[in-house]
């Protein structure tokens, strides 16, 4: 039986994590490290400068999970190094009560604990469930039905594999199985951010700040996990971990750099 490590950001006793770990035991023996507090838009931290804690929880349906002091990156490090002395097959992270689509990949603690797992060779997967804005089930129906289909997506994976430095990143729209129109293979799309600052003045007299604003939107483009997810689809998004700009190297090669070292 494959071991799988299952993590989220949104901190160990979250309804989403707990509906994740359950659908897993289907496929796998399954161990929970997650962040004993909210690290959501939290990223990818490496704990360098003081001590991790591990310790542990008790579900309400009766499974031990381990909580630890750090972000998910961190719990996912932890695991991978062997602090609960199991050797994963798979990491999975979820399950997070919003969307993680387009470049919210790039500040999302979820898609940071799948993405710790793959720079360090273990394939892995995130699942988001969009909001109450984004379908009518009950959160109860839309987590049990995202964790169910996050299992057979996680299966599947087992199965085939991934490329390596490859992780799924999943979105679902709040919709029972019924509902939900199909599962399409998505590339990131187009986020838009509608942050507005809000200055405030604290009782001392001295400015602070707030990233006020409304809910980011994005465009519907098809194709894209925004759209897939607007039109009532699972999007599958394989991310990796290459940032590389690959257009840009090749011009690069026209530019007149300065020139250095001693051999002119
Ligand atoms: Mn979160």
């Amino acid at each position: 039986m494959p071991n799988i490590l299952v993590t989220n950001d949104d901190g160990v006793n979250a309804s989403g994590i707990q509906a994740l770990a359950a659908a897993l035991d289907a496929i796998g023996a399954v161990t929970v490290i997650a962040p004993e507090r909210n690290w959501s838009a939290a990223g990818h931290p490496k704990t360098l400068h003081k001590p991790l804690r591990m310790g542990q929880v008790t579900w309400p349906d009766g499974r031990v999970a381990f909580a630890c002091s750090g972000a998910p990156s961190d719990c996912v490090a932890l695991g991978l190094l062997g602090a609960a002395d199991v050797t994963f097959d798979l990491v999975v992270s979820g399950i997070n009560s919003a969307y993680n689509l387009g470049t919210d990949v790039i500040y999302s603690g979820t898609v940071a604990g799948a993405m710790e797992s793959i720079i360090n060779g273990v394939p892995a997967l995130a699942i988001s469930l969009g909001g109450e804005e984004s379908g009518a089930a009950s959160r109860d129906v839309a987590e049990t039905t995202a964790a169910v289909i996050a299992a057979e997506i996680a299966g599947e994976v087992l199965v085939k594999g991934l490329p390596a430095q490859t992780l799924l990143n999943i979105n679902l729209p709040r919709l029972s199985r019924a509902e939900l129109r199909g599962v399409l293979s998505t590339r990131l799309g187009r986020r838009v951010y509608r942050d507005v600052l809000d200055k405030r003045v604290d009782p001392w007299g001295r400015l602070y700040y707030w990233f006020g604003g409304e809910v980011p939107t994005g465009i519907a483009e098809d194709g894209s996990d925004i759209g897939a997810v607007e039109n009532g689809y699972v999007s599958v998004t394989p991310l990796g971990i290459d940032l590389t700009s690959y257009a840009t190297l090749a011009r690069l090669e026209g530019w007149h750099f300065p020139v250095v070292g001693s051999t002119r």
